[in-house]
């Protein structure tokens, strides 16, 4: 049998509390893709418009539905990744990428990050990707359920992106479809804002797919509407591939609504190199030096070189630790996140990362600077507010772990 898109739909909103918009879509039957960008200053947007611009240049022609579409996005991580390395104010972007290719009668899926691609069939809703989380690594531990994931503080944390490595590791599945099955593409300023079965429950009760694209829109919007907003649907028909070939019944719209709130109280992206001059007082007063795990050695701020005893795992490691914050218009990269803690000796360590261990047993942090202060010299009710693993910038950390070792924090 051969399917062909019969209508395609395609609806992006800056949402309620983002002026600019970062998300980014492809949409050209037999074609789809989204894009959802981070990264401070206009960085995202450039992220997810490289993957768009690279959708539009065509799929590499040889190779399965599913191989054809993992290339395509590991071309747009290749752009994004050098990009971001040579130019300074790109620095650090990255993107999602949730991609579908309409396949005579199934759909090819591609995926990274926390997009995600559903199927709506006979008035179900199925998830067809998974999300590269934090959240999601918790759900598939069973350490918290689907409905405390959407609660969850770092919902916004994922542990998978174009552009931080060279190459990217790019899940891809393929779904027998049927006339009459709608697919949808969308960013998680959609799921992460309503519930999948009030998703399921605005597609089944809507007349058209345009419809149901605004009325999704409007209840993201209603619920809050705290990040840039997408969907893109195309429903399955019998028919001629052809001749659904670049013909949306549905015009690209892209609301310019004003933001519910101002500009300024968004808040700053962060600098992605972290300050030199938040070390230096550390450093001239102890000869300081980062700790730096076995096996890696480093030099200056961003560039990490890999020795022979972290090669076998440098890559996984990477890829599972360059993880972004999204929030307000800015990110961070892990590596620019620290928090306090104790060592096995009981001594206050300021660690970069996140209080985290992956599944597998990977931490997502390092010892950055080990302290000469015993946890056990802090008094005990100020010991919870000190060594809860908060994450800070590096500038608060250390000047946390300075005022500790000059005494200032023991009464
Ligand atoms: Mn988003």
């Amino acid at each position: 049998m051969m399917l062909r898109a019969a209508e395609t739909i395609v609806r992006t909103d800056p949402g309620r509390q983002r002026s600019g918009n970062e998300d980014a879509t492809f949409a050209h039957a037999p074609v789809f893709a989204l894009a959802d960008g981070m990264g401070g200053a206009q960085a995202g947007e450039v992220a997810s418009a490289i993957v768009a611009q690279t959708f539009e240049r065509g799929l590499p022609a040889e190779g399965t539905a599913e191989e054809r579409l993992a290339e395509a996005v590991q071309q747009a991580n290749r752009e994004i990744h050098e990009r971001q390395l040579v130019e300074h104010e790109h620095a650090g972007m990255g993107t999602t990428v949730t991609a579908a290719y309409l396949d005579q009668d199934s759909v090819a899926i591609a995926n990274v990050g926390d997009s995600r691609g559903y199927l709506f069939r006979d008035g179900e809703l199925k998830r067809l990707t998974n999300d590269h989380s934090l959240v999601q690594e918790l759900v598939t531990k069973g350490e918290i359920t689907d409905d405390e994931a959407l609660e969850h503080p770092q919902r916004s944390i994922i542990t998978r992106a174009l552009g931080p490595e060279p190459i990217v590791e790019v899940d891809t599945w393929s779904y027998p479809l049927r006339p009459g099955d709608v697919v949808m593409l969308c960013s998680d300023g959609l799921t992460d804002m309503i519930h999948e079965r009030q998703v399921q429950q605005a597609l089944a009760e809507s007349t058209s797919l345009s419809a149901a694209a605004d009325r999704l829109i409007d209840e993201a919007n209603a619920a809050g509407g705290r990040d840039n907003i997408t969907v893109v649907m195309f429903r399955a028909e019998q028919g001629d591939p052809a001749s659904s070939v670049d013909q949306p019944t549905s015009a690209y719209e892209v609301s310019f609504d004003e933001p519910a709130f101002p500009d300024d109280i968004r808040p700053a992206a962060l600098p992605v190199t972290p300050a030199p001059s938040l070390r230096a007082p550390l450093a001239r007063r102890q000869g300081w030096k980062p700790k730096v795990p076995k096996g890696m050695t480093q030099s200056g701020t961003q560039q990490r070189h890999f020795g022979r005893l972290g090669k076998a795992v440098a890559g996984t490691v990477a890829l599972l630790a360059v993880v972004f914050i999204v929030g307000g218009g800015g990110y961070l990269a892990t590596r620019q996140l620290y928090f306090l803690g104790t060592n096995g000796q009981g001594t206050i360590v300021v660690y970069r990362g996140l209080p985290y261990v992956l599944p597998g047993g990977i931490p997502m942090y390092e010892t950055f600077y080990v302290s000469g202060v015993p946890a056990s010299t802090i008094p005990a009710d100020r010991r919870g507010n000190i060594l809860n693993h908060a994450v800070r910038d590096q500038g608060s950390a250390i000047k946390l772990v300075n005022q500790l070792e000059l005494g200032q924090i023991t009464r």
